[in-house]
């Protein structure tokens, strides 16, 4: 979610634009037109030709002058700024922009104790810098005495007194940036030098460990381990024999796996399965590093999980790291199968929609790395609809384009599932019940594109009023549970939305994060669009939980006739209405439960284990109505099943 924009605006001149649009008949019950109406102006915003003049550099290159801090630590970054040949005038500006997002210091020159504080200065004789803090990120500098001309330069040295500068909590390859105000009209632009930095992760602090979900006697499965610090970061400088315990009947492999710096403290081994059972692994290293794996459920039948996360950000919009980064920590720390980085279209410091050349590294990195059978990736992007909620789109090919909320054109979800029309492409609306902005359910799903919907993520559940780990802000009446009243029929996953670049460990920084299982034998795009398209999902706010239901034999997501006597038309011989459900969790389960056209029916306890399994006959069914079903685990840890229609 972003936090705060700092870009500084035009204010002049543009209410034509805004004046112009329509009002839709009906919006988000928490739109935000004055957004809209701002991004639209700062677009619009004339630029005078010295604006975003000159160059910029950090001494020290991306590690800074003094090393790269480790996150969450303080640094010193000496930046110098080179006016252009229109130089900057007198009463214009410049302007140090810190990265918006993660706790960055404020950039300040009152107080040399405090975090942040910045010296600037200039030898230019006869200029007079006034340097100031305008937002949380963010300092001007006006120049004053007379203009700033070409070849005259500006140090800015952030960080300067003894307490330096608190750079991001998340380990991230990021960037400053210098804005210039040429001509002092309010309306600045940036400069075009790329001043990169680099934060080190900290301290290992934990041993992630991952197993996939599902396997058959006679597999090989990979198991992925990273040592990583307090927040989840990947790349400490661990070396270390790492023992692996749980490892015997049923599931073998290597007892010990070697853990480097030189492969950022991550690494995979191919275990076997061969028996059917639950397995785990647990991992042990030096100064009390541990960790324990998520359960394999072996067995001969099942279909297999795949494990998604379809939703999330990087520094080129409001989150943390490159498009490298983010597809590297999805692969080789979450060990997810399907991965999306779905970056704002009209959000952050260069809107992607404005910056073609950044929504092509989008482009190339998701089809550099999408390896069908091994990891696939999904070319997508966050339609930041600040008018009727926000939805991500999903391409199932490598072609795609970003249909721009902002753009009248497109500003209403049913022109924007116009423009997709005949495109292999699925949207998902998210935090749905509230957080930044709720989702206008006045606008019905489109069928085609939005087979199912996010309900949980580091914004939090929106399922229901009485979920685990609510969603902030929530709008009552604007639930997931609500609108599946209303009668539509939508499948349920969850996603991260994380801005922390850590894809399918979201939850790790914060309390709650999301991730997709997809019930697919096919580790292909394709396979993934024939799972969603047949609702054949479910979501977990973060937790590996298996979960595997059926109604009247069918799986998940299925539409089911009933006759008059309230009985499936098509089930098993000799069986009324019967409904299956196991969980196994990687924590202890407290119930599941199985909510029914609104109403919770039944829980059933789990008694404290972390394997729960139950049969229950579901007494006349009735056309209309829906169940699915609620694993709590005693933890907060949550699973929803996409439910079952009856018609
Ligand atoms: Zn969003
Ligand atoms: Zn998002």
């Amino acid at each position: 979610m972003p936090r705060t924009r700092t870009i500084r605006l035009a204010g002049l001149g543009l209410l034509l634009v805004v004046g112009c649009d329509r009002r839709p008949d009906s919006e988000s019950p928490t739109a935000r037109w004055d957004v809209v109406e701002t991004l639209r102006e700062e677009a619009a915003a004339e630029r005078h030709a010295s604006d975003g003049g000159g160059s910029a550099w950090i001494e020290g290159g991306a590690l800074g002058a003094d090393g790269p801090p480790a996150a969450g630590r303080p640094g010193r970054w000496t930046l110098t700024y080179e006016a252009g040949p229109l130089g900057v005038a007198e009463g214009g500006w410049i302007f140090l922009q810190a990265p918006p997002f993660w706790s960055w210091s404020t950039p300040q020159v009152l107080d040399l104790e405090r975090p942040g504080f910045t010296e600037v200065s200039t030898e230019a004789e006869g200029v007079v810098l006034e340097p100031a803090t305008l937002d949380h990120t963010l300092l001007g500098i006006e120049v004053r005495g007379r203009a700033l001309r070409e070849g005259e330069r500006v140090r800015m040295v952030y960080g300067a007194g003894p307490a330096g500068a608190v750079g991001d909590r998340y380990a991230e390859t990021g960037r400053f940036w210098i804005g210039v105000d040429g001509d002092g009209d309010g309306v600045r632009g940036l400069v075009d030098s790329l001043l990169a930095i680099r934060i080190e992760a900290g301290p290992a602090a934990r041993l992630q460990l991952t197993l996939p979900s599902t396997a058959r006697p006679g597999d090989t499965v990979r198991l992925t381990l990273a040592a990583l610090d307090a927040v989840g970061n990947t790349g400490t400088e661990i070396d270390a024999e790492i023992e692996l315990s749980g490892l015997g009947a049923g599931l073998e492999g290597p007892t010990a796996v070697r853990l480097d710096p030189t492969a950022g403290g991550r690494a995979t081994c191919e275990l076997s399965v061969v028996g059917e059972g639950i397995f785990a692994v647990a991992a042990s290293g030096p100064d009390g590093l541990w960790g324990q794996s998520n359960p394999l459920v072996a067995t001969a039948d099942g279909r297999r999980i795949l494990w998604a996360d379809l939703h999330g950000h990087s520094g080129l919009t409001d989150g943390t790291g490159s498009p490298a980064d983010y597809f590297t920590y999805a692969r080789d720390v979450a060990a997810l199968d399907v991965v999306a980085l779905t970056d704002h279209d009209h959000w952050g410091m260069e809107p992607l929609a404005l910056h073609p050349h950044l929504w092509q590294q989008i482009v190339d990195e998701t089809a550099r790395v999408h390896k069908p059978g091994r990891f696939v990736t999904l070319l997508g992007y966050e339609w930041t609809s600040w008018i009727h909620g926000h939805r991500h789109v999903l391409y199932f090919d490598d072609r795609g384009e970003i249909f721009d909320s902002t753009d009248p054109e497109f500003d209403s979800p049913l022109e924007l599932w116009a423009a997709l029309e005949g495109r292999s492409a699925l949207t998902f609306a998210h935090h749905s019940a509230g957080g930044p902005i709720a989702t206008n359910w006045e606008i019905p799903p489109d069928p085609t594109f939005e087979p199912v919907t996010e309900i949980s993520s580091v914004h939090g559940s929106s399922e229901a009023l009485d979920s685990p780990r609510l969603i902030y802000s929530p709008v009552p009446g604007n639930f997931v549970r609500d609108i599946l009243d209303r009668g539509f029929q939508l499948g349920l996953i969850g996603s991260g939305d994380g801005h922390d670049g850590h894809p399918g460990l979201a939850h790790l920084a914060g309390v709650n994060g999301g991730l997709a299982a997809i019930l697919s034998e096919e580790l292909t795009r394709g396979g993934v669009l024939e799972a969603m398209k047949a609702r054949r999902v479910y979501a977990t706010n973060g937790p590996r939980i298996v979960l595997r239901a059926a109604l009247c034999g069918r799986p998940m997501g299925s539409e089911l006739e009933v006759g008059a006597d309230g009985r499936c038309t098509l089930q098993p011989e000799g069986m009324v209405n019967e409904l299956d459900v196991l969980a196994v969790a990687p924590e202890l389960l407290q119930s599941i439960e199985i909510i029914r056209s609104g109403q919770i029916s039944e829980a059933i306890p789990c008694e404290d284990s972390r394997v729960c399994r139950a049969s229950r006959s579901l007494e006349a069914l009735r056309p209309g109505e829906y169940v699915y079903l609620r694993v709590l685990q005693t933890d907060g840890g949550a699973a929803w099943s996409s439910p079952f229609f009856i018609r």
